[in-house]
């Protein structure tokens, strides 16, 4: 889909849904007003951007290095902020509710050692981003890794040259918990781990 053309998709649950691991208030700031605001601003710079409007958002992350300074910031910030979000939501389900494939499960153990080592890297990696960004699980040309990137880049852009392929993210920016656990990222990041859609994980690994 070309950049001009993007459109918040519904989320794939209620605002109600991840509740008590991620509250309806965080829910529907995080969506009505952060999400809609990145897609807004990103689309505001199409007036005097045309071009940039009839690419891809993916391709222009990939290519990302390529594009203007002025447009590299707001691919980064605005595009990576509506594709982060998009992604998130469809990694997320109603606490309790999913559970990992044996087939993941082993997936996970080859490149992790254990399960709980990988929950251990995992909430390391979230706990210890310093400011704001993104844990992802990714599939590289090794297995599974866990990247953190800064602010709303992603695995996508063009630092990573596209070895990444993202298949579940974490948004550990304040807004996405500080309603509801305050200063206690770490709480947040091993809740998350009860509301982790791992069907759909699957389905990124495999796609
Ligand atoms: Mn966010």
């Amino acid at each position: 889909m070309k950049i001009k053309d993007l459109v918040l998709q519904p989320l794939p649950y209620s605002f109600t849904d991840l509740d008590p691991v991620i509250s309806s208030k965080i829910m529907e700031l995080h969506y009505t007003k952060h999400h809609q605001g990145y897609l807004t601003k990103l689309l505001t710079i199409l007036d005097s951007n045309p071009d940039l409007g009839e690419m891809g958002l993916e391709e222009a992350f990939s290519k990302i290095d390529t594009l203007p300074k002025n447009i590299q910031q707001v691919v980064k910030n605005m595009g990576g902020g509506f594709w982060n979000h998009t992604f998130f939501w469809q990694v997320m389900c109603k606490p309790n509710t999913s559970n990992i494939s044996n087939s993941l499960d082993s997936k996970i153990k080859d490149s992790f050692g254990s399960f709980e080592k990988f929950v251990e890297e995992f909430v390391t990696k979230a706990t210890t981003l310093f400011g704001s960004g993104w844990v992802w699980l990714v599939k590289s040309q090794n297995g599974l890794e866990l990247v953190q990137t800064q602010n709303q880049e992603n695995p996508l852009m063009g630092f990573t040259k596209n070895k990444f392929k993202p298949i579940l993210a974490i948004d550990v920016w304040e807004h996405a918990y500080y309603l509801d656990y305050l200063n206690d990222r770490g709480a947040y990041v091993n809740n998350f781990f009860k509301i982790i859609n791992w069907q759909k994980v699957e389905e990124n690994l495999n796609s």
